[in-house]
């Protein structure tokens, strides 16, 4: 039977009817712990009672007006995000892309106030931030970009977590306005940068005069143990980008803004149809309402940190286990080789995982994941691990 819909994904043989805390069902009635909450998006598990409460009374009340009224679900939303980031202003949007599609626009426009008519951005590589044309033109993926020529110009990649290939590169081009980055690569391998290497390049930022842009698409909203996970060096960057976490699993991006980079957009320079809407900033109020209620940040550190401790004490010595690393919930196992199979054995033994860089097992469960639910998780992957580093390649 042919599918009608585009061959896009690469879809595993499951659909699920239902869910509970980190737990999804099929239609067989199957259970599986998710740890990969849809790629980072359900922060708070499944049918989380306090997200559904307020997703059903907003939606009963309004869901959508348009952003030439007030939108005080919005505003709320921008008041709370702008006091835990200390940064001073948010435009809403609708995914992860098109956040990332903002940010490029602001620096772009920030430089063109400035008489630079032609911005450069400094990206790194193995970077992800989306698939947007310019967001593909920033993202370190030749894999991705293949075929989509010509991308709109003015990117430079750099090496990743290296000061002087920033500082090299924008001094070699003196259009250069703005460096983009994860400071917690996602799609990239569940790669770290350092705290010094972070610390010194808002310091660069700052002297040269460039906007340091952060995406935290899939590190931020507490997943790291830390609102927003480049807070862990103690710098606020002028421009941060989010979605992913921010409002649970309904569809939302946001672009920040601060210093330098705050009152670039005026009315007509910026703007979406569907961006900020009563329901999904009502979604985004619970969230961070109940990550707070609940002390989910330190829980996405306690746990994570438990659930990495034992998945590095269980394969210590597994020839083939390159490394075990990340932060809070944000984790990945690096094997010597490919390893893109496990992901359909873990879903067989009731595990939802993926791997990213064809070598990197991630997982991003729900904050909500407690140190049982992390036993099992160890005690499911590590034995799926240790029987296909066993195998012949
Ligand atoms: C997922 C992701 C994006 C893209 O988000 P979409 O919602 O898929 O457009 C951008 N940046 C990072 C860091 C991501 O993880």
């Amino acid at each position: 039977m042919t599918s009608p819909l585009a061959n896009i994904y690469a879809r595993l043989p499951v659909a699920f009817t239902h869910g509970q805390g980190v737990w999804l069902w099929d239609a067989e009635g199957r259970k599986y712990l998710d740890a990969l909450a849809g790629i980072g998006v359900s922060c708070l598990g499944h049918a989380h009672p306090k997200l559904v409460a307020a997703i059903s009374e907003q939606a009963a009340r309004v869901i959508h007006t348009s952003n030439i009224y007030e939108v005080p679900q919005q505003t709320a939303l921008a008041a709370r995000l702008t006091a835990l980031s200390g940064m001073q202003e948010v435009a809403f949007n609708n995914s992860g892309s098109e956040a990332n599609e903002a940010a490029i626009k602001l620096a772009r426009y920030y430089a063109y106030q400035r008489g630079n008519k032609h911005a450069h951005i400094i990206t790194m590589d193995s970077s992800w931030h989306g698939r947007t044309l310019a967001t593909l033109a920033a993202t370190g993926s030749d894999k991705a970009r293949k075929g989509f020529e010509p991308l709109p110009s003015g990117f430079i990649q750099v090496p990743y977590n290296h000061l002087d290939a920033v500082r090299n590169a924008g001094d070699a081009e003196p259009r250069t306005t703005a460096v983009l980055l994860e400071v917690l690569q996602g799609e990239g391998g569940i790669r770290p940068s350092d705290i010094a290497y972070l610390q010194a390049l808002r310091r660069l930022c700052t002297e040269r005069g460039w906007l340091l842009m952060i995406d935290e698409v899939q590190s931020g909203i507490g997943r790291t143990g830390k609102w927003f996970a480049h807070q862990w060096a103690d710098i606020v960057p002028d421009v941060m980008t989010l979605a992913k976490g921010l409002a649970g699993g309904v569809p939302i991006g946001a672009m920040l803004a601060a210093g330098p980079a705050a009152g670039v957009f005026t009315p007509g320079s910026h703007g979406t149809t569907f961006g900020g809407g009563p329901l999904v900033c009502a979604a985004g109020l619970a969230v961070l309402d109940t990550l707070e209620s609940e002390n989910l940040l330190h829980n996405a550190l306690t746990v994570g940190d438990y659930l990495k401790d034992k998945l590095a004490s269980a394969l210590s010595g597994t020839p083939g286990v390159t490394e075990v690393r990340g932060r809070g919930l944000m984790l990945g196992i690096e094997l010597a080789r490919p390893c893109g199979v496990l992901a359909l054995r873990a879903l067989e033994a009731g595990l939802l995982i993926n791997v990213t860089r064809d070598r990197v097992i991630r997982m991003l469960p729900p904050l909500i994941l407690n140190h049982q639910e992390a036993d099992q998780i160890v005690n499911t992957l590590v034995p799926l691990i240790q029987q296909f580093l066993a195998e012949k390649p």
